[in-house]
């Protein structure tokens, strides 16, 4: 754990008591604070109770007063589709509020630092989609070249949970637009920005709010270096932004798709290979056709831009290279999961918007696409331009038979459960189809999360191999 500092004696309350406000809530009393916690659903409450924590309502009128901050989870709206009542009340009392992420980046460096031969850094990543891969990936990667690291964040650990900094260590952050956008401090020493395209646009109001949250870690930071997909005209413009012209090495701009052989620090992926420019000049190059654990032009844009945060550390490309083939890959990301009768089944099922299941769709040949669940804004017209390798598409969610109506020019079967459309795909597969389950739509209609949606897709493919 990371005992919060500056708020010795100080009282603050912590709202939303899942992973990160527990932990949040525990590390402001390692670090001295008093603290008051509080979330609107009774189970969480009670787990908080149970595990030692104060709770108190804050909801009620004068339970902000004297209080130095409140500090807020993520999945509670700070500003759009409307502020939380206590995040209102919180701004009309001018009380600050904040969230775990500053109180980390305040509190990471200690004095024991001053023995330390290498300083502790921070690499923060953020983007529409691939952060948890991109973010798994470095991790790994430094991991596998001996590098003392440890990943958390929007990832596995709450960020206030990791141990104190060893000598060298790397600190690896996956950090979501809702996180960016409320932290008040934010300075990680490497930033990565590994690509935009639209989702949770109720929470920041549109897409150029949504944009707006993620530009705050380049912006409010300042890091020495700046890893940024240009593929989009937002990374375009935030890394001209950042840089002083194309040779400021400060920003590495990153493809997928695009040759980068400009001036300035370039990684960029076409037809299966990575290439690394400095100057000009091609320094790396590495053949991912045959790296397993990332398949798809979408996760080669992810090993483009794990390769650039590394080498901003120093590590050499064979030593990058070699760990990116022993990346085994995220469960729920374009994970094969079965192969049998010459048929792959593929768990995708983060593909929760448009952009990620279009890379999906992309990324394979022959598809029979289980698709569908609750949609997000803006409908599947984004995907349409897709489905050019997709066979047939086996639609589930609540409202499979709406979902399947806007699938135009795809023959789709309506399954409504998981069960029977994996169970449909099965018998209509032929040699050389690939089963994927690429949602396009959150899960919340039938399941907790898209793991819980996952499991259920591995499960059935079991039961229809037998
Ligand atoms: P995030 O943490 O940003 O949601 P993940 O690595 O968990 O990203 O991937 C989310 C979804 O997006 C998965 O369906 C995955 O296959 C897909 N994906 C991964 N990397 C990319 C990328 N660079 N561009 C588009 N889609 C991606």
């Amino acid at each position: 754990m990371i005992p919060v500092q500056g708020y010795a004696g100080q009282k603050l309350a912590v709202l939303g008591l899942g992973r990160s406000g527990l932990t949040a809530a525990q590390a402001l009393i390692a670090g001295g604070a008093e603290v008051c916690a509080w979330d609107d659903g009774a189970p969480a409450r009670d787990a908080a109770a149970e595990a030692g924590l104060d709770i108190c309502d804050l909801t009620r009128p004068g339970a902000l007063d004297g209080l130095r901050a409140l500090i807020v989870s993520p999945g509670i709206a700070h500003l759009y589709p409307a502020p939380h009542p206590v995040i209102a009340a919180a701004y009309a009392a001018g009380v600050v509020v904040d969230n775990d992420i500053s109180l980390f980046f305040r509190s990471f460096a200690t004095s024991d630092w001053d023995g330390f031969d290498t300083s502790p850094r921070v690499i923060a990543v953020t983007g529409s989609n691939g952060k948890s891969t991109t973010s798994a990936l470095i991790h790994h990667i430094l991991e596998a070249n001996g590098r003392p690291t440890q990943l958390a964040g929007n990832i596995g650990r709450g960020v206030l949970d990791i141990d104190p900094a060893h000598d060298g260590e790397v600190v690896v952050l996956e950090l979501s637009s809702y996180q960016t956008e409320l932290a008040r401090a934010l300075t990680p020493d490497v930033a990565v920005f590994t690509n935009l395209s639209p989702d949770h646009l109720d929470r920041h109001a549109g897409h150029g709010g949504y944009f707006a949250a993620k530009r705050r870690l380049f912006a409010e930071g300042g890091p020495d270096r700046a890893v940024i997909g240009v593929d989009e005209p937002e990374g375009q413009y935030l890394a001209n932004q950042l840089g002083q012209d194309l040779s400021d090495d400060r920003v590495i701009r990153v493809s997928s798709g695009q040759k980068l052989d400009q001036d300035g620090w370039t990684v960029f992926a076409r037809k299966g290979f990575l290439s690394e420019y400095r100057k000009g000049r091609q320094v790396g190059s590495i053949d991912l056709r045959d790296v397993t654990g990332l398949p798809g032009a979408h996760n080669h844009q992810n090993a483009c831009a794990a390769y650039a945060a590394c080498r901003t550390l120093g590590l050499g490309p064979k030593g990058i290279a070699a760990a990116l083939h022993s990346f085994p890959g995220l469960p729920h990301r374009s994970q094969v999961v079965a192969q049998a009768a010459g048929v792959t089944y593929v768990n995708d099922s983060k593909a929760t918007n448009v952009d990620s299941a279009a890379k999906a769709l992309q990324a394979f040949p022959n598809i029979r696409w289980i698709c569908g669940g609750l949609q997000k804004e803006g409908g599947v017209d984004g995907l349409l331009p897709h489905v050019g390798a997709v066979q047939k598409a086996y639609v589930i969610g609540r409202e499979a038979a709406d979902f399947a109506r806007q699938l135009t020019g795809v023959e789709s079967q309506i399954c409504t459960t998981m069960e029977t459309a994996v169970a449909a795909a099965h018998t209509d597969a032929k040699e050389g189809d690939v089963v994927l389950l690429a949602p396009a739509c959150a899960s919340f209609d039938q399941y907790d999360n898209f793991e819980q949606r996952g499991e259920a897709f591995v499960a059935a493919v079991k039961a229809s191999l037998g």
